[in-house]
């Protein structure tokens, strides 16, 4: 078996997490407010770092498409 095809790449990425350690909610710090409220309980949330997935860009470069079709 190769696990190793088509995983996505982690890269530890700065999230914040909610203080209670029950509770399980977390986000990305970039989508997050400048002080984040978990989401589930309002409690406090602190930073943290998860490994995740990379992010892909949404914005996709709008390339021309140039396709010579005779
Ligand atoms: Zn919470």
């Amino acid at each position: 078996m190769t696990e190793e095809q088509d995983k996505p790449k982690l890269v530890p990425t700065k999230i914040y997490k909610c203080k209670d350690a029950e509770c399980k909610a977390w986000v990305r710090e970039e989508l997050a407010a400048a002080e984040p409220v978990c989401p589930i309980c309002k409690g406090p949330m602190h930073r943290s770092i998860r490994h995740l997935p990379a992010l892909q860009n949404k914005i996709k470069k709008q390339k021309p498409v140039k396709k010579d079709l005779f």
